[in-house]
């Protein structure tokens, strides 16, 4: 599986203005590139909170799930490994500084697994060369 590097850009983007609050979202993909993300309205501040946004959310066809942790620490907690069970079979926790190598992606499992980032190019890239 890989991420578009704009995709991953825009998570630690928007993660980085929602801190000290958490983002949460939902991962969707186009062949084997995850390429967009449905971010979850009215995330709040506890792992928790951001964890049951994303519980809450009825099957849309995502591959999996992101949500930040603001504390830098980008390791599964126990909600979070209940989600990614049930969720998909990727899911990337992001946290401060919220740079290029500041996330990991995790199986349903909560194993950590390799997720290539690739340049994809997008439709609307293309109207605008
Ligand atoms: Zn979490």
């Amino acid at each position: 599986m890989k991420i578009a590097k704009e995709t991953l850009l825009f998570i630690l983007e928007v993660s980085k203005s929602s801190a000290p609050l958490e983002f949460a979202g939902m991962l969707s993909a186009e062949g084997d590139i995850i390429t967009d993300v449905v971010i979850v309205p009215g995330t709040e501040s506890s792992d928790e909170s951001a964890v049951m946004q994303l519980f809450m959310l009825p099957n849309i066809h995502t591959v999996g799930t992101v949500h930040s942790h603001p504390t830098g620490d980008t390791h599964p907690s126990t909600e979070d490994l209940e989600l990614f069970d049930r969720k998909g079979q990727y899911h990337i926790i992001v946290g401060a500084p919220y740079d290029l190598s500041s996330w990991t992606c995790y199986n349903n499992k909560g194993e950590p697994v390799r997720l290539a980032v690739v340049d994809y190019k997008f439709k609307e890239d293309e109207e605008n060369w």
